[in-house]
Order: structure tokens, then sequence, then C-alpha cells
């Protein structure tokens, strides 16, 4: 093949997307093109597409420059199909596209739609979305398709092959076909008519073999994404809708889906859930094919070592410990319209188990909580596992699927030929209604022995799952580099040279993901695999799996918490290899602004991370290692001086308050523009505090005693100019007063701070001391009376410094369960804004802070786009374009109607009112509205 070349293959790529959609620097294609699969490859090129028209630009230009292309959605792939070292075109924003239809019930979806935005945005209609996938909550949507992605409900009947109503496509050609616009498909018949004529002939030649033909429809009763969706050959006649069928679980090898179709399906609220345990695997397994007949909603199959895992889960029903070795359990899930037609499930599903042959009887729970915590359990599973394997090894979820009728004997045999391998400490569990079991092992692919593991287990496993049962290899997570050798020996030669035909039919230069799906390299599965250098224990656990990318307010402005990790192991990497090397130089140097500066240390990773990795910690970590020791210094003289500081802080926020007076907003706004571009100066917008002044006494005579503390920015920053509310401490004292409470500020308070400023800059000596002295002051005045802290960020630190010597309480805690109960409400007009910030998320009180307002005001709207703001205490000031990132899309989530905002930190209220538009004062305020 010729040598690309990608110097010029960038350059003309700006001519069809904008410069900064072109990247090519060393840092971000290695980070932008790892994904959540074992495999390790580096694009020379990543592209950034917002639109139809920019793909079909940068196809039309790969061809030309002859350079193979791969498609990019969330990266949740685990098998190898969105990994490239040529052109990675990644989906951007531009795809998030939804529509509805209530009345056919078919929803249109962008393909950089995540699936679980898709799903919440059809909530209200009580519909979802087919394909379920555990990753729902980060992958899109044309990932989901094009992986035929599958989970523990949807089975093969609601999955997207089965649940697609059209679709849009662009071929490598340059040719679109939209098939719910007659007109499209016309041309599209015209113009393609000797493509769609190969097609006929293959279905043709497919259905002239009956013994092919009944293998085809046999094979995919089972879930299967092995190879192509060749059931589309024998299911259709038309040769339009076998070309869309075979898109799906295509893997990004035929076309670009650029938007899908679903008929969507029932999403009933009415649920209940039973984990039900076995003293033997048999007994569970033929529980399953008894479900099989029910109208049961999904079975999940948990084996011994599974149970092992997770024995120490809340809610775990049974002692783990007291079971036998060939135990298993069933968690099963039945779901209805209404609460009468889930009983009458409920009684056709208990009926179905044998009782006698379970430990623990079979008993279904209405309760969410309790629902919620035995799901728990079983998603617990996989991040024991990654979680307790050794630094450096990498977890492989396999997924392969059996005949449910020989599911008992296929999952022993499993079993068996793990610990034969000595993958002993693999898990085994999966969807049983579909005989789908996914297993969980820990793989390190450091050495040579390691790797002749692996692939004489890779051969085993073939032999087991096709050889003995004729089972899927692939169920759910699709072909892929991993399984591309092992397609020919699933699906034997005659089927195998179909799959052949229709990609050189369709992709005929072989533009599209060459070497994914179809592999002529027996050995593919055992190239490019990923290393995990150790980097830091904060991350090491780390599987690469994306899931807390959506929950990064720095996603897509530089780097998401897992790029940041992939990265740093990258670096280490090239540390052990060649510590001269110019490209580490150029990643570092990269790294200080993308990976460092631009995270905001909220933590809000961890949150949804299946390991709870928390990388903001680990870059805290590297900014302490790296704070020099005169800043260090100059720290620890802001610590011991923090009333002179505030005064300061006060002071220059007084200054430039005047001088907004004097010349008006715009020419302070372009003024304050050019001292940022020539000094570094703060960023400053009209929204910009005025200094808050002295502080109130604000004294309500009688009530129970409250230390109400202020944070740091509380005390300096009152609002913006034009902005007439009252002093916080005024309304606090009011709205306690009316609950029976007396607000008493701590003693000596301008002198106190959490420490957080210090933390979040990784001036770990100066942060601890202040926490200690403020410990020490709160202990001592507030031993007997409530400590209430006004900003989130502050109660949040707080709360893992007290230790025993105080009880701080967030605002909102303390409003929801003293306050509001003791108030009469008449809550205001809406509609009103609502921000959780990232410290009341991570100490679990979304849902109170909703509750409050929710009390308070006849119309709530919190944006679910909007997580971190991306403040961050004063990066809103000094890094102004990771605020404006993470509010990119909080405007137009607001109705004009609604003109206030409210929240529990004054610095994100800061970024909140410049992005919206709208007034974001305290949660108090509102409470103060709506209790008067
Ligand atoms: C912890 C974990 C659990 C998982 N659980 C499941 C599970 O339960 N079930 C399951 O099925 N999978 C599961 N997966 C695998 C994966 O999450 C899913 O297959 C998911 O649907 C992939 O979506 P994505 O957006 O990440 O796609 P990507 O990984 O970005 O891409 C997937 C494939 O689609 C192609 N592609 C992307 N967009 C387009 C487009 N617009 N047009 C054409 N091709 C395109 C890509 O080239 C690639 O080949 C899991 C993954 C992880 C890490
Ligand atoms: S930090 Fe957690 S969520 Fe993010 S990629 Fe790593 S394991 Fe996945
Ligand atoms: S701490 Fe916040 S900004 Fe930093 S990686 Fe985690 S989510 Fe992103």
């Amino acid at each position: 093949m010729p040598k690309v070349d990608y110097a010029a293959l960038a350059l003309a790529f700006t001519s069809v997307v904008p410069k900064d959609a072109v990247v090519t620097d060393s840092l971000r294609t290695f980070a932008y093109g790892t994904d959540a699969s074992f495999y390790r490859l580096d694009p020379q090129i990543v592209v950034i597409v917002e639109s139809e028209t920019q793909i079909l630009g940068v196809l039309r230009l790969s061809r030309l420059y002859s350079a193979p292309v791969t498609f990019r959605a969330a990266g949740t792939s685990l098998s190898g199909q969105a990994v490239t070292d040529s052109v990675l075109i990644t989906l951007g924003e531009g795809f998030r596209t939804f529509a509805y239809d209530p009345q056919t019930e078919v929803a249109g979806l962008g393909p950089s739609l995540v699936g679980g935005d898709a799903n919440r945005l059809l909530s209200p209609f009580g519909r979802k979305i087919g394909p379920d996938p555990a990753s729902i909550a980060t992958a899109k949507i044309g990932g989901i398709a094009a992986n035929n992605a599958s989970g523990m409900c949807c089975g093969t009947g609601q999955n997207s092959y089965h649940t697609m109503t059209s679709m849009r496509v662009a071929l490598s050609d340059g040719a679109v076909l939209d098939t719910c616009d007659p007109a499209s498909v016309a041309a599209f018949r015209s113009s393609h008519a000797a493509l769609l004529d190969g097609l006929a002939a293959i279905a043709r030649d497919a259905l002239a073999d009956p013994a092919l033909a009944a293998r085809i429809r046999d094979k995919f009763r089972l879930k299967n994404t092995t190879g192509y969706a060749i059931n589309a050959l024998v299911d259709f006649e038309d040769p339009i809708d076998i070309l869309v069928h075979l898109m799906i679980g295509s893997e990004g090898t035929l076309g670009f889906i650029s938007r899908i179709d679903y008929k969507c399906v029932p999403d009933y609220r009415d649920k209940a859930t039973a984990f039900v345990v076995f003293g033997d695997l048999p007994s569970a397994c033929r529980a399953v094919s008894a479900l099989k007949r029910t109208p049961v909603d999904a079975v999940e199959l948990l084996d011994r070592a599974t149970l092992e895992s997770v024995k120490f889960k809340r809610g775990m029903p049974v002692d783990v410990d007291k079971l036998g070795v060939g135990a298993a359990a069933l968690l099963i899930e039945a779901r209805g319209p209404d609460r009468a037609a889930l009983d009458e499930r409920i009684g056709l599903v208990s009926a179905a188990i044998d009782a006698t042959t379970t430990l623990n009887g079979v008993n279904f729970s209405h309760d969410a909580l309790e629902c919620a915590r035995l799901w728990d359990i079983r998603k617990g599973a996989f991040p024991a596992v990654g979680g307790r394997r050794p630094a450096g090894t990498t977890v492989i979820i396999e997924d392969v699927a059996f005949p449910v009728e020989r599911l008992a004997e296929a999952t022993s045999d499993l079993r068996a030929l793990l610990d034969a391998n000595g993958y002993d400490q693999a898990i085994i569990f999966g969807h049983a209604l579909e005989g789908n079991l996914h297993f969980v092992f820990a793989q390190g692919f450091e050495d040579k022995a390691e790797i002749a593991r692996y692939a004489c287990f890779m051969q085993l496993l073939a032999d087991l799952v096709v050889g003995k049962y004729d089972g899927s290899l692939k169920a759910e997570h699709g072909t892929g580099r991993n399984m591309a050798p092992f397609v020919e020996r699933e699906w034997g030669a005659a089927a195998t040279a179909l799959m052949r035909r229709i990609k050189a039919l369709v992709d005929p230069e072989n533009l599209l993901n060459p070497g994914v799906i179809l592999n002529d390299d027996p050995q593919a599965h055992l190239k490019n695999l990923k290393s995990l250098p150790k980097v830091s224990s904060l991350v090491d656990s780390c599987i690469e799996c994306g899931f807390c990318e959506p929950n990064c307010p720095s996603h897509g402005l530089t780097l998401s918490p897992r790029q940041r990790i992939a990265s740093a192991r990258e670096m280490a990497r090239l540390e052990c290899v060649d510590p001269t090397a110019p490209r580490l130089a150029d990643m570092q140097q990269a790294y200080a602004y993308a990976g460092d500066t631009t995270c905001a240390g909220c933590s809000l990773c961890s949150t949804v991370c299946p390991l709870e990795i928390d990388t903001g910690a680990f870059i805290r970590s590297l900014r302490k290692e790296k704070a020099a020791p005169l800043a260090r210094k100059i720290g620890a003289g802001v610590g011991d001086h923090f009333g002179l500081t505030l005064n300061a802080t006060r002071l220059a926020l007084a200054g430039a308050d005047l001088a907004h007076k004097i010349v008006g907003p715009e020419v302070m706004q372009a003024g304050a523009r050019l001292a940022r571009e020539k000094f570094g100066a703060p960023k400053w917008t009209p929204q910009f505090p005025r200094s808050r002044g002295k502080l109130s006494a604000a004294t309500t005579g009688c009530g129970a005693p409250v230390l109400f503390f202020e944070s740091c920015a509380s005390r300096a920053m009152g609002p913006p100019r034009g902005d007439d509310s009252e002093d916080l401490r005024e309304v606090a004292a009011r709205v306690f007063f009316r609950a029976g409470y007396r607000l008493v500020p701590p003693e000596g308070l301008d002198d106190l701070c959490c420490g957080q400023p210090f933390a979040s800059k990784g001036l770990s000596e100066t942060a601890e001391a202040k926490a200690l002295e403020l410990a020490a002051r709160l202990s001592g005045q507030g031993e007997k009376i409530p400590v209430v802290f006004d900003t989130s960020p502050c109660a949040s630190r707080a709360k893992a410094f007290s230790g025993e010597d105080f009880a701080p309480l967030d605002l909102v805690e303390f409003l929801a369960r003293d306050i509001l109960p003791k108030l009469e409400l008449r809550p205001v007009e809406g509609p009103v804004a609502l921000h959780a910030t990232c410290s009341i998320r991570k100490m679990g009180l979304a849902d109170a802070l909703l509750g409050v307002a929710k009390l308070c005001a006849k119309e709530v709207i919190a944006p679910p786009d909007v997580k971190c703001c991306g403040f961050a205490g004063d990066k809103g000031f000094s890094t102004p374009e990771l605020n404006d990132h993470a509010l990119r899309h909080l405007g137009e989530a607001l109705p004009e109607a609604c003109r206030e905002g409210y929240s529990t930190s004054r610095t994100c209220e800061i970024g909140l009112a410049s992005h919206s538009g709208r007034r974001y004062r305290s949660i108090l305020h509102l409470v103060d509205a709506a209790s008067r």
C-alpha cells in the first residue's frame, strides 16, 4: 500500500472542517485515540466532525489520499473496533439530534446522542429505545447501532436490528441514502443500481443454499455480533432494506450512520426485583429455561465466584460464606404497565421456579431502594475484579452466548476452561435468558508467556463455544479486532464468503475501518495490545472504559479523565523507553495545560467511575509534586494572614466595581479583555461581583443557635453591579428565625478558611493547617449547636476533616431537614433555574436540593446537560475557557420566562449568571421568598 501523506491530508481537512477540529499533536491524537478495548493504535490525525456535510468532505479527502478512516462515538467499545493508526473521525455535538413522533412512537436519533440521554428525552412519553447496553449512560447512538449493542432486557427482539424503522447513511463513495425519504431512495436506486443488484445477488446465493440459509436463521436466534448481520440477507427482499440492516453491527466498516429511527419500546415504571439463590448451578439454569416461557424482563445469572466477589455489598440477601462451591443466583426483574399487571406477571414468574430448589425462596421487592441495592450487587461484580487486579494488567470482559437449554452444562465447561488456564479468579455472570455469559478476568500483556497463555485460551474458547455448543463468540460487544480471526471458525467458509462479498461491494476501496470484523491475519487479536504502565495508585486500576467522560467539564475542550490517565500512562511508558524522546517532551508540555490547568478538580469523574477513581485527586497529587517552594511559601503566607488577604480581595473588587461604574460595562469589558491578553489579568464580565464590604451583624434575638459559616468567597464577594439583592447573612438570619433558629457567626470568621482554595492548587500543607485551625475553632464554639456551611464545596471538605470534633451541615441538608418543615411556604411563580454543584452531587444531596427548590417554586429547571460548571473556585477568572465550555448548553436549556437561578456556591453563581444572562443566587434567597 502506498504511504499516506498525512501532513498534506491534515491540511486538506481544514478546507472542510474548522482548523481546530483537525488534531495532530502527540498528546491529543494519543488521548483521543484511546478506547475501552485492550488494543492500542495511535491515530495520525483526529478530525472532529459536526455535520454530514463535513463527514462527506472528510471521506472524500481520505479517499483521495487513500487514508483509512475509523468512526468514533463514545469509544466504549471493548473489541478494538474503535481504534486506528490512520484517521479517527470523532463525532461532535452537531450529531446530538433528537426527534420523537408520539403517533408512530418512532424516535429519530443522531449518532452522537448518548443512549441514556435519548431515554431521558423519551421518558415523558413513557418510552425508551430498545437497545440497553450496560454502558448506555456513556455509549452513543452511532456506536450502539454500529455494534448492535444490547443488554439485560432487550434480548434479540428489541436490539437495533429489530427496532430500526429507517436510517440515513453515508457510504464511502459520498452517496447518502435516507430510507424514510422516498426521493432519496429513488435517487439511490438509480445511482447505485449495481450495488443494489450485487446485494440482491448475495442474498439470492444465501437463499439458494437451504442449509446455509437455515444456519443463518438459526444462529441469530441467539445474540450474535460475530461478523456481519447476514440475517438481513434472509430476512429482507428489497436490497435497500438489506443494506441498512447490514449497517447494524457493521462497526463502521460499511458506512456512516447519520441518523437512525427507532420504534421505541414501553418504559414501565412499575418494577419488582427478586434475588434468588440456588444451591447448585443446574437448578439455577433449569429455572432460567422455565422463566424463558414467562413474561419476565431480565434474568441475570451470577456464578459462585461472582457471588464471592460481591459478598460484602449492602443488601446481599444471603451469607455467601455459607454457600456451597457450586451455588449460583438469579437476579430477576419483572415490569408492568401498572401494579395489577405487574403482580400478575410476578405470579407467573414465581410459579415457574421450583421454590424447593432455592435457598431463600422467590421474594419480589417493589421497594425502589431495595431493588436498586439488589442491582448494585450485580453491577458491583465487574468493578470488584477490576479493582483487585494487579497493577499493570488489564481487565478483560468476554461475551459469549450458548443455547439457553444447555446453559448449565456450558457454564460448568466455561468455569473448567478458565480454571485450567490459570484464570481461576475469573467470574461468570450474564443475561441468562439469552444464554449470554460475560466472564471477567485480569490479563497482563507485558511478557510473551502471558500473551501465549491468552492466545491458547482464545483457541480453546473457540473450540468450546463454537465446536461444542455452536454458540456465539461475541454476543453483544462486536467482533472488532478481537474476534476477527475467529469469524470463519464460527460461521464456516460459505457464510464468511458472503461477508467478504458484502464488504468488497459496499466499501470496495477498503477505506472504512480495515482489519475490523474481517481480517486475514490469524494473529490479529494478539497484535497492538495495550500496555498499562503504573502511574499512581490513585489511577492504576483504571480500565479506560470512558464512563467518566460525560461528567467532566473539560471533556471536549482538552482532556477527559480517561484521557488524562491514558496519556499519563503513555508518558510513563516513554520515560522508561526513551526519556529523551521529543514525543515525550511534546506530550509533557501539552499536558501541563490540557491535563493539569484545565482540570477543575471537581472529582465528579469519581461519582460515575465503576472503580470510583478520582482523577481530580490524581491531578491534585501532580500539582502537589510540582508546587514550587516559592508557591508553597506564598501559600503559607496567605494562609497565615487570611483576613488581610480577604481585605485585599474586597479592595480589588471594590476597585473593579468603581471602574465599572465610571466607564460602563462595554469599555470595562474591552479594557479587561486587553488586560487579560497582555498581562493575564482575571476575566471580567458584568456579572463580576462587587465587594461584599463589611459583614452585617445580623442579629435575630431568640431561637436555637446555629453557627453559620460563610465561605471566604461569600465573605468577600457581594452581588454584581445592578443587583440589589440583600446581604446573604441578613437573609439567612431571617429564614432561620422564621423556623425558630438564631444565626450565630463564628468568632474571628475573617481569618478562617476550610483550606479548599489551597488544596485545589496542590498546596496541601497550608490546606491542612487551615482545616485544622477551622476544626479547632468550630469545635470549640459549636459543641452542641449545628454548624451550617453556606457553600457546598466547603461543607464537603469540612465533612472530610471534621472527625468527631463537630458535625458540619451543608446548607441544603439544614434547610431540608430543619428549616423547611417548620415554615409555611408559598411557592414562587416559576420557572426558576437550579444548579447542583459538584459537592452537592458528591455529598448525595442533589435530590435534597431539588426537593427544597420544588417546595419553594412552582417550576424548577435543572438542565441535565450542565454538570460541573467549570468555575472551580477561581478558574472561572484564570482559565475562563473551562467555564465557557462547561456551560455551553446552559443558556439554551433555560426558557425566556426563567429569570432567576439558585445554587449553593457564590463563585459557581458568577459563571452561571454570565453564561445564562440570569441572576444566580444562594438557594436561601428562594427559601426566603417562598416563606415570606
Ligand atoms: C464496562 C463496559 C460495559 C459494557 N457493556 C455492554 C453491554 O452491556 N452490552 C453491549 O452491547 N456493549 C457493552 N459494552 C460495549 C460498548 O459500550 C457498546 O458496544 C457501545 O454501544 C459502544 O458505543 P460507543 O458510543 O462507545 O461506540 P464506539 O466505541 O465509539 O464505536 C463503536 C463502533 O461503532 C462505529 N461507529 C461509531 N459511530 C458510527 C457511526 N455514526 N456510523 C457508523 N459506525 C459508527 C465505530 O467505528 C466502532 O466500530 C460495554 C463496554 C464497557 C466499557
Ligand atoms: S477513571 Fe474510571 S470511569 Fe474513567 S476510564 Fe478509568 S475506570 Fe473508566
Ligand atoms: S476532577 Fe473534574 S475536571 Fe478533573 S478530570 Fe475529574 S471530572 Fe474532569
